[in-house]
């Protein structure tokens, strides 16, 4: 583990660096508080720091309110070295944010043993805070394709909504076509298999302002921020096209599949509930046109038109 050694009195310093290189930590030496600051602001700073009370720039104590006023999902282990014995002193310290301390001059084997302590529960801070991110991960995440979740897309579109400029907003919800005879035909497996291989054809067709997620079943939302003169049809007919035309590599061979596409725009008053709503409509009149297309609420896309996209 690295780990960083504040201290200005040279001997001692070099006394701690010595004994804890020779346990195997990799240590980074600073002689005042400024600089030990500025070690412990890094991204990649030590996740432990010994720090001695009386040191120029910056005393240890102000070093220690100053690292606990960061917001930090790892805050480091803090060891507070002293000279100072006095009670009222130590309490000062474990106050301030130290996690512990070591009485100068110190025992090379307690310093050694209240290390490990320290190690210790850095080991268990970062597994906690694996286990909370992967708990995070899928709390958002749809298992089977790695996409946002229902949850996760809604909430973004709501966010969306909130924040970004709505009257550039749509949403498209895209449903296979006659989904349920390639799970009848070729089994749940290779249905799965389409879903994985449409998600990661969805990913890359979109844009960088883009986001899509998987509803349920075989229904992805695509959330995109639009400039006013995007052509909103041509923009889902393509991916509409890409699919098509795409052979999905599954276990029982390559199979395709067409997608059913309803489009609604966000405007004054839009909320989550209408936009879905109203994409849902679109996505009806898609399938009930005939399926493999791009219907934009509210009004069905003419002939003329469809045949405008073909061509671009
Ligand atoms: P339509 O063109 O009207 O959308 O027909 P469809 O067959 O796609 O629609 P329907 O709603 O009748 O069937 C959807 C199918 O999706 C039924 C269900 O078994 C399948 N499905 C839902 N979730 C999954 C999944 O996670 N994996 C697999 N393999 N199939 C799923
Ligand atoms: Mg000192
Ligand atoms: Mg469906
Ligand atoms: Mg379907």
């Amino acid at each position: 583990m690295r780990i960083l050694i504040a201290e200005d009195d040279f001997t001692s310093r070099t006394m701690l660096a010595a004994v804890l290189r020779k346990g195997g930590h990799e240590i980074v030496e600073v002689n005042n508080g400024a600089e030990a600051w500025q070690a412990l602001q890094q991204v990649d700073a030590p996740k432990m720091a010994i720090i001695d009370w009386m040191m120029p720039e910056m005393d240890g104590l102000e070093l220690v309110r100053r690292v606990r006023s960061l917001s930090t999902d790892q805050p480091p282990y803090l060891i507070m070295l002293t000279s100072k014995g006095e009670k009222t002193d130590i309490i000062a310290g474990l106050d301030a944010g130290a996690n512990d301390y070591l009485c100068k001059p110190f025992d090379a084997g307690e310093l050694r043993a209240r290390v490990k302590v320290g190690f210790r529960m850095v080991e268990m801070q970062m597994a906690l805070l694996e286990s909370r991110e992967a708990l995070a991960y899928q709390a958002t995440h749809d298992p089977l394709t790695g996409l946002f979740n229902r949850r996760a897309i809604l909430d973004h579109l709501h966010q969306q909504l909130v924040h970004a400029d709505r009257h550039g907003l749509a949403v498209a919800i895209c449903d296979i076509d006659h989904f349920k005879q390639i799970n009848d035909i070729h089994g749940h497996q290779t249905g799965d298999d389409i879903l994985c291989g449409l998600a990661t054809i969805l990913k890359d067709s979109l844009r960088k302002d883009d986001t899509v997620g998987r509803m349920g079943g075989e229904e992805f939302l695509i959330v995109s921020t639009l400039r006013a003169a995007t052509d909103r049809f041509a923009l889902f007919d393509r991916i509409r096209r890409r699919i098509a035309e795409t052979a999905m590599a599954t276990r029982s061979g390559n199979l395709h599949i067409t997608l059913s596409i309803g489009v609604a725009s966000a405007a004054a008053g839009s909320t989550v509930d209408t936009l879905l709503e109203r994409s849902d409509l679109a996505l009806y009149h898609a399938k009930n046109d005939g399926r493999n297309r791009v219907i934009l609420f509210p009004e069905p896309t003419k002939p003329a038109d469809e045949h405008k996209a073909e061509q671009a």
